[in-house]
């Protein structure tokens, strides 16, 4: 195979692999949450995705959310919510970590599925503080970070992404976006209750059984977030995700966009 052809058939495009259906985003929030949070979009193995990457409000994410085969079941004390598949592979994981004397627990109640308002919620702890931050530091003015924050929930996220092009980020730490700290109102994986957040995840044989088992690390820098993909890792590239690596040897798959 010449050199050409060969580079080309290792450009897998992302979007062929998008539900029938789904909505391709037109708004620059739209695709940058598409770009962040989309390797979701591809899952497969009994699940079902969303159509849309933005749920506009809760009634919009209880339709949805009651649309699909769910189970709920009590992990180390806590009861959480996952679509059905995704919840089985995650017991067989779950299992396997205890034959080998680890667990693998959820860090609370809101861990798997989330509502609209909870989304809103964790945007808004994030949010505010960010403001004030920002306002004592001299780099928005009083009269902006309070209109930013009198907007609906949504609409501040155009604001806050066109704030961090200039360097004014909104992530816990203040020192990237917001996308990789906590996802914009109504874009959460954990809406489509493919997600889960673990307290083992800085422990590589834990990250290694749930790649295993269909669940990957799938947002940059969200360290304890896990996306059930229902794939094994080596089909990942071929279903236009590609690999980010970070410097703990950590490895993210995102959209390959
Ligand atoms: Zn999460």
């Amino acid at each position: 195979m010449r050199k050409k052809d060969f580079d080309k058939d290792l450009i897998i495009n992302f979007r062929t692999h998008l539900p029938e259906k789904f909505q391709l985003p037109k708004s620059v929030v739209g695709k940058k949450i598409l770009k962040e949070y989309g390797a979701l979009f591809i899952a497969g193995r009994g699940v079902t995705v969303p159509d849309r990457v933005i749920f506009k409000d809760e009634e919009e994410v209880s339709v949805w959310q009651s649309s699909v085969e769910t189970s709920r079941v009590n992990i180390a004390g806590f009861e959480i919510e996952l679509q059905t598949a995704a919840m089985k592979h995650l017991k067989n994981a779950v299992a396997e970590a205890e034959e080998n004397n680890f667990s693998i627990t959820p860090r609370g109640a809101d861990s798997a599925r989330r509502s609209y308002a909870e989304t809103v919620n964790l945007w808004a702890s994030r949010v505010c503080p960010a403001l004030i931050y920002w306002t004592n530091q001299g780099k928005l003015t009083e009269a902006n970070a309070e209109k930013i924050h009198s907007l609906m929930p949504f609409e501040q996220v155009a604001e806050i992404f066109k704030l961090e092009e200039k360097g004014v980020f909104f992530s816990k730490d203040l020192s990237k976006s917001i996308v990789y700290s906590v996802a914009p109102p109504g874009t959460s994986q954990h809406l489509s209750m493919l997600a889960l957040d673990i307290n083992e995840y800085k422990n590589s044989e834990t990250r290694r059984i749930l790649a295993k088992y269909g669940w990957f690390q799938t947002v940059v820098s969200d360290l304890p977030h896990f996306t059930f993909l229902g794939k094994s890792e080596n089909e990942l590239a071929a279903s236009g995700l590609k690999k980010i690596n970070d410097e703990d040897a950590r490895v993210f798959w995102i959209p390959n966009l």
